[in-house]
């Protein structure tokens, strides 16, 4: 009996949903196992339907969907053994990704994280690194006159910490009152972020490959500015 199956029907297991190429750096949704390549689902979850699995809508993480995605390395090695050169293309890729950027290229790293990619994912780990594993360095700027500039603008955090507790250490420091942390919105990039983001989320998905340190806006609520500008 002829065992051989066709590569193309193999195709809608190892291709990702999103880029519809073979997977690169398998990613697993932990909720769903729905897989897809690490640098497409690390773009998705910068989008508006960021919190939800592309291919069923379950949602990710309640509140950092960084924490439900995990590396399939399993899968990454099959999608390798499966499609012929495509590691060696990768591979090819990560040294002219390096040449472009002047980024020294590491060929024996490379040979050894044979399944990673040189993208723009794996180059913010780097400047995450580049930091330090567990602290993101931040620094808080007014947006608009109404409220004052803070003494100590630069801030080493853990990146666990969310944006509502930056809220906290503004109105701490700005108002001497935690409880008017509802009053300030914080931006990245010109956008209000969310409450519960926390710092590495943020610093994954809206500073890529910037400077440390992550600069962050405070201003008043949009609301309470409407308010008081009608009063
Ligand atoms: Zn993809
Ligand atoms: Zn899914």
């Amino acid at each position: 009996m002829d065992t051989r199956v066709s590569l193309r029907s193999l195709n809608p297991f190892i291709s990702c949903f999103i880029c519809n190429g073979y997977l690169i750096d398998a990613t697993a949704i932990t909720e769903c196992l729905h897989t897809f390549c690490k640098s497409c689902i690390v773009k998705h979850l910068d989008s508006k339907k960021g919190n939800t699995c592309p291919k069923c809508d379950v949602v990710i993480h309640r509140s950092n969907p960084l924490q439900g995605i995990r590396l399939d390395r399993k899968m990454q090695d099959i999608v390798y053994k499966l499609v012929p050169n495509l590691q060696h293309r990768e591979m090819l890729k990560e040294e002219r990704f390096c040449r472009e950027r002047k980024i020294p290229y590491e060929k024996n790293h490379a040979l050894a994280s044979r399944d990673r990619r040189m993208d723009d994912t794996k180059y913010q780990g780097k400047t995450i690194g580049a930091i330090c594993e567990d602290r993101v360095c931040i620094q808080l700027e007014t947006k608009t006159k109404d409220l004052k500039p803070l003494s100590k603008k630069y801030i080493c955090c853990s990146s666990r910490t969310t944006v509502n507790h930056v809220k906290k250490l503004i109105a701490k420091k700005l108002f001497r009152d935690l409880e008017k942390y509802c009053s300030v919105d914080i931006l990245c990039n010109d956008e209000i972020l969310g409450k519960d983001h926390t710092l590495k989320f943020i610093y994954v998905t809206r500073w890529r490959c910037k400077e440390p340190p992550l600069k962050l806006y405070y201003q008043p609520r949009v609301d309470v500015l409407n308010f008081s500008h009608e009063v």
